[in-house]
């Protein structure tokens, strides 16, 4: 196995820096503007980008967490446990939400968040900020945020590690 950096801590800052300002701009402000970040690494990136939203606007942001696991479509084991959104303690009725993951990949886990979400009231309008997109998707699905873009093969790996759990920020791609 041989790993290479894609982005080292301050890439990674930057990066969320600029995702930030992109919310900010896109939304005309931030009202009505709820960041939820997809476990377990996107719960991170969305409350980073939630500090920065702060010191750009000077308002706060609220952020929730969504745990997707069960409403993946081609996990079928686990369809019979109850697929039910968790640790997202407001209403999203009329908010706009900006959806975060870590990876983008074939698109399933969003569309399972997208289920979730919608089952849990009608938003506004749900965007989507990803750190990495690595292509290869098979649904159509694009995200509206994208920290970086990275050709993949489908043997690669993106290795995403934040210090909040991994000790320290970085990106890299690891090859089989
Ligand atoms: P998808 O559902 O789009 O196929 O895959 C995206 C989900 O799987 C994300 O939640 C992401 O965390 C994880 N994932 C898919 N590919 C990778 C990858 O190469 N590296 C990492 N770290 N996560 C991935
Ligand atoms: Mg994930």
């Amino acid at each position: 196995q041989e790993s290479r950096t894609l982005m080292d801590e301050s890439a990674i800052r930057r990066a969320l820096t600029r995702i930030a300002h992109e919310i900010v701009e896109k939304n005309k402000g931030i009202e009505g503007c709820v960041l939820v970040g997809i476990r377990t690494r996107g719960i991170y990136l969305a409350r980073r980008v939630a500090e920065r939203i702060l010191d750009i606007e000077g308002a706060p942001v609220e952020v929730g967490e969504l745990d997707i696991t069960r409403y993946r479509d081609d996990r079928p084991q686990d369809a019979a446990a109850s697929p039910k959104l968790e640790s997202l303690p407001f209403p999203i009725k009329d908010k706009r939400i900006i959806l975060f993951d870590d990876v983008l990949y074939t698109g399933r886990t969003i569309r399972a968040a997208l289920d979730a979400l919608i089952d849990n009231g009608r938003p506004q309008s749900i965007q989507l900020a990803v750190l990495v997109d690595r292509g290869h998707r098979e649904l159509p699905i694009r995200p509206d945020y994208v920290g970086k873009n990275v050709p993949t093969s489908k043997q690669e790996e993106i290795e995403v590690r934040l210090r909040e759990i991994d000790e320290e920020d970085e990106v890299a791609i690891v090859h089989p």
